[in-house]
């Protein structure tokens, strides 16, 4: 069986416990936490992501994720999509920035049982508005939880919420994830508000790694191992299964950062295995390298692309920068300070050798391997917490 891949990426925010997993399922009738299903499955749970088709009936004028509708009707298949979920318990920002690199669109979920906006949300927020993400669907959930007088005073703090952010006009969908009331309505907002994005099929392939993990269990034979996999999103181009690939920064040897090459030997999706894999839409790319160096996602945060054809790999960032308004003291970022940065799926600790009130010289702990006008997000160190202070733009 060839796989079908999806051909947009969806990520699922919010504050933890508002109701991120239950969408999910009520979507795509997957758990994307499950862990038992890890086992079996192997590669695609493990990217924390679930796929689901959408299919529209004619006849109801309506969206479902069944080939059939509720009224016996034949549906037509419009698209697949890849639902991203940042892990619920995780308070790491790095994960939500991570995840929001390879994010086409996003839901913004807020629970109508709490007063809004609760702090990740806040942040949330500002991680969409940071990396410009604005094709966004605001989902009520939990709405069987409150009287419909307290839900519509909810819904009236969103509206407020939302004043003034990237997401001001984005639809506000209530629902009721758990007893699947109102998703045909989540599905008809995603079909209008977050398109599939045009993109380079022809350009060189160009994919940042969000996992990458061994997927061989103890104990199996030489003979019989697996290469290392690596989980992202193809951003342009195509892969095909024997490709040459270089993957970047690569594996550090006597104090030098050398690009890995080697050839990718299978590509999945959560559809199953295909040919070749196009951009949108989570994949799995099996390499030919030794799984050891790809275990527990000790390459994330690196990119894949054709060899010679990526940029190079640094230690030194130059940024132009813009504080971020927050409810903690936020002054300027001085020389000296050690921050965590964020830069495409990479997340490391970074000290700053130079600064200014616009510009920043960033040292990084971690190598990375970015282009020119790519967006950095910058964590500050706030009463034990990293909390979201800064963002701005490689030079
Ligand atoms: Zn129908």
């Amino acid at each position: 069986m060839i796989g079908l891949q999806a051909e947009v990426n969806i990520g699922l925010l919010g504050h933890v416990d508002h109701g991120k997993t239950s969408l999910t399922q009520a979507i795509t009738g997957k758990w994307t936490d499950t862990h038992s299903e890890e086992l079996k499955r192997g590669i695609s749970i493990r990217l924390g992501y679930a796929d689901a088709s959408i299919y529209y009936c004619k006849k109801c004028k309506s969206y479902s994720c069944s080939e059939k509708c509720a009224c016996g009707s034949k549906t037509t298949l419009k698209r697949r999509v890849s639902f991203l979920d940042a892990p619920g318990h995780e308070t790491l920002m790095a994960t939500v920035l991570s995840a929001s690199s390879i994010m086409d669109g996003a839901f913004l979920l807020i629970a109508a049982n709490e007063s809004c906006p609760q702090p990740q949300t806040e942040e949330h927020l500002m991680v969409l508005n940071i990396l410009g993400i604005k094709n966004i669907v605001v989902i009520q959930t939990k709405i069987d939880l409150v009287s419909k007088e307290e839900a519509l005073i909810h819904y009236k703090q969103i509206k407020e919420f939302l004043k003034g952010t990237i997401a001001e006009n984005a639809p506000i969908v209530p629902v009721v994830a758990n007893k699947s009331i109102n998703i045909s309505s989540v599905i008809e907002a995603m079909e209008n508000f977050i398109p599939t994005p045009e993109r380079d099929k022809d350009a060189p392939p160009l994919l940042y790694v969000s996992r990458s993990f061994d997927v061989n269990k103890p104990g199996t034979s030489i003979q019989k191992l697996k290469g290392g996999v690596f989980g992202g999103s193809l951003s342009s181009g195509t892969l095909k299964v024997g490709d040459e690939i270089e993957i970047r920064p690569g594996l550090e040897f006597n104090g030098k950062i050398n690009p890995i090459v080697c050839k990718v030997s299978s590509l999945h999706c959560d559809g199953g295995p295909l040919k070749e894999a196009h951009p949108g839409g989570l994949i799995a790319v099996g390499t030919t390298i030794d799984p050891y160096f790809t275990k527990g996602d000790a390459l994330m945060g690196t990119v894949i692309g054709a060899p010679k054809k990526l940029p190079d790999t640094t230690h030194i960032l130059s940024i132009s920068y813009n504080l971020i308004k927050r409810d903690f003291n936020n002054p300027y970022i001085k020389k000296g300070e050690v921050l965590v940065i964020s830069v495409q799926t990479t997340t490391t600790i970074g000290t700053i050798s130079e600064s200014s009130k616009k510009e920043l010289t960033i040292k990084l702990k971690r190598p990375v391997c970015v282009d020119t006008g790519s967006t950095v997000a910058i964590s500050r160190r706030v009463s034990q917490r990293w909390r979201l202070s800064a963002w701005g733009t490689t030079k």
